[in-house]
């Protein structure tokens, strides 16, 4: 195992310059060689003949250079052209950039190549996607694995070296499937399918060799959540009930608690009043109803004498939960605080000594909730909503404040189930698959700029009707200010010239906290109309009368972002509804618009937008060490996934030491990123 680590100037016939064209493609060590898999493949025993090829076919071919030509084409690609002829016909190959090439193409040698067939003045045309040159000494294998390369490294090198990597160095890899677990898999060992990744012999065992790395990845992947985990099964508190407080609570309740969040609240209930810790997920679309059940949590946690601590990941949504407490909780004697970067010394000293003596309950607040000089006298449930904007160092920080407490993470954006799975390998999962009753749909749909005053007018007919409306600004990052002022001079254009006859308002993230909290209490109390606003709504807000949404800009947004935001409405009686406008040229754009347009279940949103992006961007790939999966597809290997997921939680590994190595081998810096 040590020598995997080895750097691969180790590796005979690799120096110093063979070593930093390596290190180009993410090359340090033995390791990862082994894990640097081919691209493609060339099968030597399936090759056509020129005369018999087709347009738009992709096809292997071997024949023998007649000469070549080279030229420039607009934005200054260079084009190089081999004439080529096998026994039955002549044909043209074509190379994009790569001028340099010239010099091995010799005329009279022999070539293999495949390459996609295109008609270009009514000749077929190959455009190479990989090639190789026949040299004297005969290649044996019939399969030849193509791989990434860089400048100054060609097939014939990059496969020598894989091919002594592999006689020197395999019988070190460490296989951590046992013998009958892979026979139950249906697997195969380890060391052959590194082999036959990259020597496959036929397609039997390319694919086995797929499989079982693929395995691999996601076992590994699984096993680092594991590992870095909060799920310690430590002791943690089996609370008890002293008091009927959870009653209360529901007894305060303006509506009846859907089969849903009941369904959820007994299984959070059954983890909090067991002896090991809890570590669980709470998925619901935008507006299921997940506040109220932290707040249950929160009262059972309180019954049995403990403190609640509840995460928001903005001082509005904080403040908003805090609101939101105080109404759960009215009429009982259970003391509710509020935390934020906001609030004054004063204040938040007084608060502080009442958490440390337990004379807090339950305290609401941003991330100010983790800094060091706050103590709990004996925290037993955190809440972390909107889990996406919290790094998992963060969630471990507020749960070290108590002696494992319960914790609950509620997410922003749901996410299919089986994916969840995966990607929080470490925690249980609830999911509230059902909105409260009486939710109408949000009909949605894109207007093109051009059309700003059908916009317009639908909106004075809305107002008309008592219906307050969002219009959200996108505020990008590298272009803050230019944004903040789209914004104020929307707000300008609309406040005077538009719609003098409305309440118009203002909201961004250069307000002070104050202003904010002042502007949004005045939407809700309905003395404005129309709020304009940056993105600083996104998560949480909830005003039921507000009824119209609309995203200037929508293709600057991502699909969770926008779905978001569209649930900012349809929240009360009113038939709510929602329109993007903008200017969307990508294809993806148009694609994000479309999917908002056909539904509004944010289940259904995620699936379509894992689709667009894959599940490296989609998770935001620094934070999940997606990045390192060579061959695991997480769209199309769920199963494996879950298989994975289940044998990384029994799985008895024999030395936790190989295990840790190998694990870094693989995850790099992810690694350290995962474990804080
Ligand atoms: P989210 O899951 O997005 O955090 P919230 O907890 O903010 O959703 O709830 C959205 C809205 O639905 C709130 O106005 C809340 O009062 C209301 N609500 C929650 N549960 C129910 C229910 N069972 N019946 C009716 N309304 C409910
Ligand atoms: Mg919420």
């Amino acid at each position: 195992m040590e020598r995997l680590a080895e750097n691969i100037q180790y590796i005979k016939g690799v120096g110093p310059t063979r070593s930093r064209q390596l290190n180009r493609l993410g090359i340090t060590n033995i390791f990862d060689i082994l894990w640097h898999v081919p691209r493609g493949y060339i099968n030597r025993d399936h090759t056509a003949c020129i005369n018999t090829l087709q347009p738009g076919e992709t096809v292997s071919i071997r024949a023998t250079i007649l000469g070549t030509t080279s030229s420039r084409a607009r934005r200054g690609m260079s084009i190089l052209k081999a004439l080529l002829q096998d026994r039955t016909g002549i044909t043209t190959a074509v190379w994009f950039n790569q001028p340099f090439l010239k010099n091995t193409l010799k005329t009279g040698q022999e070539i293999f190549l495949t390459g996609k067939v295109a008609e270009k003045g009514g000749q077929a045309e190959i455009n190479v996607a990989e090639y190789e040159m026949i040299g004297n000494e005969e290649e044996t294998a019939k399969i030849a694995a193509v791989y990434p390369l860089t400048e100054g490294l060609n097939q014939k090198s990059m496969r020598r070296i894989v091919a002594t990597v592999i006689d020197g160095y395999l019988r070190e890899y460490p296989d951590i499937l046992p013998g009958p677990l892979r026979d139950e898999l249906s697997l195969c060992d380890i060391r052959s399918a590194l082999r036959n990744i990259h020597c496959p012999q036929n397609r039997e065992n390319y694919f086995s060799a797929r499989q079982r790395l693929a395995f691999e990845e996601l076992l590994l992947f699984q096993l680092n959540l594991v590992k870095n985990s909060l799920r310690t099964n430590e002791k943690g508190i089996p609370h008890a009930e002293r008091d009927d407080l959870v009653s209360k609570v529901k007894g305060n309740l303006p509506y009846h608690l859907t089969g849903a969040q009941q369904k959820v609240i007994r299984e959070i209930f059954a983890d909090m009043e067991s002896e090991t810790s809890m570590t669980r997920l709470l998925q619901g679309d935008v507006g299921a109803g997940k506040t109220v059940v932290a707040a249950l949590a929160a009262a059972k946690c309180v019954s049995s004498g403990h403190q609640a601590a509840i995460m928001a990941p903005t001082e509005i949504l904080s403040r908003q939960h805090f609101c939101s407490m105080q109404k759960f909780f009215a009429g009982t004697n259970v003391a509710i605080a509020s935390l934020t970067s906001g609030t004054h010394i004063k204040a938040r000293n007084q608060i502080l000594s009442a958490l440390a003596c337990g004379e807090v309950n339950i305290i609401v607040g941003t991330h100010s909730l983790i800094q060091d000089d706050i103590k709990f006298a004996s925290l037993g449930l955190t809440v972390i909503d909107e889990q996406h904007r919290f790094g998992v160092r963060q969630r471990a920080r507020l749960n070290q404040k108590g002696q494992s407490p319960d914790m609950l993470v509620m997410t922003a954006t749901p996410i299919p189930r089986t994916l969840a799975l995966t990607l929080y390998g470490d925690l249980e999962i609830s999911i509230i698959n059902e909105l409260p009753p009486g939710r109408k749909p949000i009909p949605t749909k894109f207007i093109p700029h051009t059309g700003r005053k059908k916009v317009y007018d639908f909106v004075e007919k809305q107002v008309e009707q008592g219906a307050q409306v969002y219009i959200v600004c996108p505020l990008v990052e590298e272009s803050q200010k230019q944004d903040l002022q789209a914004a104020v001079s929307l707000y300008d254009e609309l406040s005077q010239i538009v719609f003098p006859q409305f309440s118009v308002g203002l909201l961004h993230g250069k307000m002070k906290a104050e202003e904010k909290q002042a502007e949004i209490e005045k939407f809700k109390r309905r003395k404005i109309d129309i709020l304009i606003t940056t993105t600083i709504i996104e998560v949480g807000i909830d005003v039921p009368n507000a009824s119209l949404m609309i995203i200037e800009h929508a293709e600057r947004f991502g699909l969770a972002q926008l779905h978001q935001l569209r649930g900012r409405v349809g929240r009360g009686q009113r038939q709510s509804y929602c329109i993007l406008t903008g200017n969307p040229q990508s294809e993806e754009a148009f694609r994000r618009i479309k999917a908002m347009e056909k539904t509004n279940d944010g289940f259904l949103l995620a699936q379509e937008d894992l689709k667009i992006r894959g599940p490296g961007e989609f998770m935001g790939v620094r934070q999940h060490g997606l990045q390192q999966f060579k061959i695991a597809d997480l769209t199309a290997d769920l199963k494996l996934s879950e298989k994975a997921r289940e044998i990384a939680r029994t799985i008895e590994v024999p030395d936790n030491k190989i295990l840790n190595k190998y694990l870094q081998l693989k995850f790099k810096n992810d690694l350290m990123q995962i474990s804080g």
